[in-house]
């Protein structure tokens, strides 16, 4: 199997996240990556240090050290307010997800069905709390991003909930993206 290959192969059985009630589901469809070496997350070339100055401490708690937002914060509020753009990595500014794939799973999280970049975001085994998740994380920078639930039934095209902090995203509006490609034209 290529390590290239962004998401990992897993089964098992997941509980739910705080907040979200769910059954339990069996996990076997995801593509895979077993092998988390620095080839596979190239990690930004940035220390603890410059990691703390860079991001607010919400963010660091939650990209650095694998904390979770509490549910249905201001940025989820804002998050549901959002219009047509491209969710980018709040450490690296790599395109992680975008307006298509998202959805309102209710849970009080951010959450999308599909990454917009599947190479760009990598999935792995978390055993913290007691459980099975899948954690998913930047495969630029290895910034904590949420988990990823299968089987919930929610009507989208993948049956999937990337479960994402907020404070793991930058919100990129279309019409800017539109604004400096225009910009960048011009002589
Ligand atoms: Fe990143």
């Amino acid at each position: 199997m290529k390590t290239t290959m962004p998401l990992l192969l897993l089964s098992g059985v997941l509980a739910a996240v705080a907040g979200c009630q769910q059954a339990e589901n069996t996990f076997t469809t995801m593509s895979t990556n077993t092998n988390l070496t620095p080839s596979t997350v190239q990690m930004t070339a940035r220390t603890d240090e410059e990691w703390r100055k860079q991001l607010t401490p919400e963010q660091y708690r939650v990209l650095r050290q694998a904390g979770t937002e509490r549910a249905f914060s201001p940025g989820y509020e804002e998050f549901k307010k959002q219009g047509v753009g491209t969710y980018v990595c709040g450490g690296c500014g790599v395109e992680l997800f975008s307006s298509k794939e998202k959805f309102d799973s209710h849970c009080g999280w951010p959450s999308f069905y599909d990454p917009a970049n599947a190479k760009n975001v990598i999935a792995r085994e978390d055993h913290s709390l007691g459980s099975v998740r899948t954690e998913v994380i930047c495969a630029q920078c290895g910034g904590h991003l949420g988990h990823v639930f299968k089987g919930e039934g929610f009507k989208t095209p993948t049956d999937l909930r990337y479960c994402i902090n907020g404070v793991s995203l930058k919100f990129v509006p279309a019409e800017a993206t539109a604004t400096e490609k225009l910009k960048s034209s011009q002589p």
